[in-house]
């Protein structure tokens, strides 16, 4: 699969008659090691030309020939030989000279990370670097890249140079700590090299507060000193820099994340990268920006799925931020009010840190928690009786409501009531869910097909599947018998917006999840529209339960919380714990008498008894003993081999003759289990499944899978794989 002119590669595949000889007196520095974002080798030997000798070394970056392109890449190592033949080697093309110099503990990162992931180094370490910095350069552009982004740096930085100085706003001195804070502080500044601490703390307990005394006092001990904090959602990027930059106004704040134009990316890369930013906020892709003064890290809301990488190498920015640390030999501060089952046993058996913020800053009650038992089913607007008459109050007191529902549309599925038809989706195993569509949005698209002619009035629904992105217009008649009698099932935010409205004819109605999320700065535009009391009624998904201080919030009304208590997945009742107390502690953080009332069918399940008592560490012991009886993570470790193909039987071959080739020496803590399809068995147009493999100690399972999968990249087979190690869905 090497491109034409690729020339590779795993020195162990190549034959030693191809060795170039080593002649006494061989320059060491005669062929560069080059990591390259191509999942083929470890690295690319390439010739240094005489121009370069004694120039390139390890860290440095090069544009080199690849095929009848260009690539940049990474010098890993120089070396006196390469076991590639005379006539396979090229030269490298250029240096380039004005990037910054790669911290030794950065490329050990990414070291550690290609060895744990079981991937090659340039798949790790290529895709976390801004697109603008490794492209190739033109031949005709003027200057580089790094040139470029260096300008942009200068205006980001000092805007204050070029117009005349805006009278600052004087900062807001910081709150004197509660005496909980100080505790906590004091723990922290204790440390000295290396340490992770868990700051366990319930929502609004001031656990930010404590993040930037922290990091205040690591900038001010040292002027060379670099922080970098790690949130775990775009959407929590604004209302973070914009607290530290209240806090630091001499410090230019990185932000960091893949919503961001390719230029200002590139700019705050390079800042981090040179120092010139001592505070660095991102989220997950930022754990491996080059940070050469890495002093101190945070991972906020360390629990969330979200810091684990969903594409390309599988990585988990929280396991990372923790290598990171050992590696630089910093402290690691990871907070939550829900701490991950992981780092919650880590806690427990004093391998972290446990330090701990059991009431709110505030000093305010947290908001009373209230079930609410459903029997039958409930109308549009989804609230039970009780939610009703809480949310007229609520409003009537001029105070803000959420209702929380985690899911996005109009309905999940369209029916067909004569002969139940229901709105599947041809390419995946999933149904396409009923979206409203916003008509002056249907006209921009049909005027951006070029579909001006059409006469049609807009549609105000369409069939969209969440899986795979295939839209279709809403058919008129069942496709099945004709009938007309067609309609949605169930309830999305949409449908539940659209009821509230009409039950609350006063309120002024919001909506936020990522349908709204879409269009750049709609989902600010909201979230600030909240802030300044400009909306009574919010509805949203997920996205509105993370971070956000909102003041006047006095009710949050859990639509539906039992997806969650009887799933496949056995990590559901950990996120579903998680997601409901993150909803719940919107409410009230400024104000006594909050409520918060969760709608569910189980209202005997015993996670409530733990929500309602608000006692996670019962929950999380809890939790922890029924994984360590039913032998799953922390206890044991996993990896998930998966396989797709256009057949299931592809997809499940392959896995089987996997299966075959699973070495016969493994010891017995590893163990191998049979393919079986995927929960969601196919997805655009393919079908998909699993295999698990177990182990009780990590480095046993390590030293297999590397074994493994050399054997694996020799089984023929139409279907693609790809190994995932600490798999988070199962
Ligand atoms: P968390 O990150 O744990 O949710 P925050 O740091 O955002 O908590 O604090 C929650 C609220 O309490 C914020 O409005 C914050 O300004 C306030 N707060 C934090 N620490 C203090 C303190 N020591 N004194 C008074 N208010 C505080
Ligand atoms: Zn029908
Ligand atoms: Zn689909």
């Amino acid at each position: 699969m090497a491109r034409p002119g690729a020339h590779a590669v795993n020195p162990a595949m190549q034959p030693t008659s191809e060795r170039v000889d080593t002649r006494p007196g061989a320059r060491a520095d005669r062929f560069a090691q080059v990591a390259l974002d191509v999942p083929i080798a470890p690295w690319f030997d390439y010739r240094v030309p005489a121009s370069l000798a004694g120039v390139i070394g390890a860290g440095n970056w090069v544009v080199v020939p690849w095929g009848r392109q260009r690539r940049v890449g990474l010098v890993i190592a120089l070396a006196a030989t390469s076991t590639l033949s005379e006539d396979k080697l090229r030269d490298v093309s250029a240096l380039i000279s004005d990037a910054p110099a790669s911290p030794p503990s950065w490329l050990a990162l990414a070291r550690f990370a290609a060895g744990y992931y079981h991937r090659h180094l340039g798949e790790v370490l290529l895709p976390a670097v801004p697109k603008l910095l490794r492209t190739p350069p033109s031949p005709r552009a003027r200057g580089s890249a790094f040139e470029r982004a260096r300008h942009r740096v200068d205006a980001l930085i000092a805007p204050a140079a070029s117009s005349p100085p805006a009278p600052a706003p004087a900062p807001a001195p910081p709150p004197p700590l509660t005496s909980a804070q100080a505790t906590v502080l004091r723990e922290l500044e204790a440390a000295d090299g290396f340490r992770v601490h868990l700051l366990h703390g319930v929502t609004g307990s001031g656990k930010t507060e404590v993040y930037l005394r922290w990091i205040n006092g690591l900038l001010a001990v040292d002027p060379n000193a670099q922080v970098l904090m790690l949130v775990p959602e775009i959407a929590l990027t604004p209302q973070l820099a914009q607290r530290v930059r209240a806090r630091f106004a001499d410090e230019p704040v990185a932000v960091l994340h893949s919503g961001l134009a390719e230029g200002e990316r590139a700019a705050w890369w390079l800042a981090a990268a040179e120092r010139r930013a001592r505070i660095v906020i991102g989220t997950r892709l930022a754990v491996l920006t080059p940070m050469p003064g890495l002093a101190g890290i945070v991972v906020d809301e360390e629990h969330d799925p979200s810091f684990k990488q969903q594409e390309g190498v599988h990585y988990s920015a929280r396991d990372l931020a923790v290598m990171a640390g050992q590696l630089n030999d910093v402290p690691v501060l990871l907070g939550s009010a829900t701490p991950s089952a992981e780092t919650w046993l880590a806690a427990r058996r004093g391998r972290y840190a446990m330090l701990s913020l059991p009431h709110r800053a505030s000093g305010v009650e947290p908001p009373r928690l209230h079930l609410v038992p459903l029997h039958q089913r409930a109308p549009d607007h989804g609230l039970s009786e009780p939610a009703l008459t809480a949310a007229r109050e609520t409003l009537a007191r001029g105070e803000q409501v959420l209702v929380f529902l985690n899911r996005r549309g109009f309905a999940p599925v369209l029916a067909c009531a004569s002969c139940g038809w229901l709105s599947r989706c041809e390419h995946c195993a999933a149904y396409r869910v009923l979206h409203r569509v916003d008509p002056l949005a249907e006209l921009l698209r049909r005027a951006a097909r070029g579909d001006q002619a059409s006469t049609r009035r807009p549609t105000r629904y369409r069939l969209i599947c969440h899986h795979c992105a295939a839209e279709q217009a809403v058919p008129r008649a069942c496709p099945e018998c004709g009938s007309i009698d067609l309609g949605p099932l169930g309830r999305g935010t949409q449908r539940l917006e659209e009821a509230l409205v009409a039950a609350f004819p006063e309120a002024r109605v919001a909506r936020l999840d990522r349908d709204v999320a879409r269009r750049r700065g709609a989902a600010q535009q909201v979230l600030d529209a909240v802030h300044a009391g400009e909306v009574d009624l919010l509805v949203g998904t997920q996205m509105l339960a993370k971070g956000h201080d909102f003041q006047r919030l006095a009710l949050v009304v859990v639509v539906d919380a039992d997806s969650g208590l009887y799933a496949a997945d056995f990590r559901a009742p950990e996120r579903l714990f998680a997601t409901l107390t993150q909803v719940a502690g919107r409410a009230g953080r400024a104000m006594a008498g909050a409520r918060v009332i969760v709608q569910t069918r189980y209202p005997d399940h015993p996670l409530f008894a733990s929500l309602l008592a608000h006692d996670f560490p019962g929950f999380a012991d809890r939790l922890l003993e029924e994984r360590q009886e039913a032998g799953l993570p922390p206890f044991r470790h996993q990896a998930l081999l998966r396989a797709e193909a256009v057949s299931i039987e592809d997809a499940i071959g392959f896995l089987a003759q996997a299966h075959a080739v699973f070495p016969a020496d493994a010891p017995a803590q590893v163990q191998c289990f049979d393919p079986v399809p995927m929960p969601l068995a196919r997805v655009a147009g393919k079908s998909r499944a699993q295999l698990l493999v177990e182990s009780t100690a990590r480095p046993a399972l390590h030293r297999v899978l590397d074994a493994w999968l050399e054997a694996l990249d020799a089984i023929p087979s139409r279907a693609r794989w790809q190994l995932e190690v600490d798999p988070i869905e199962i």
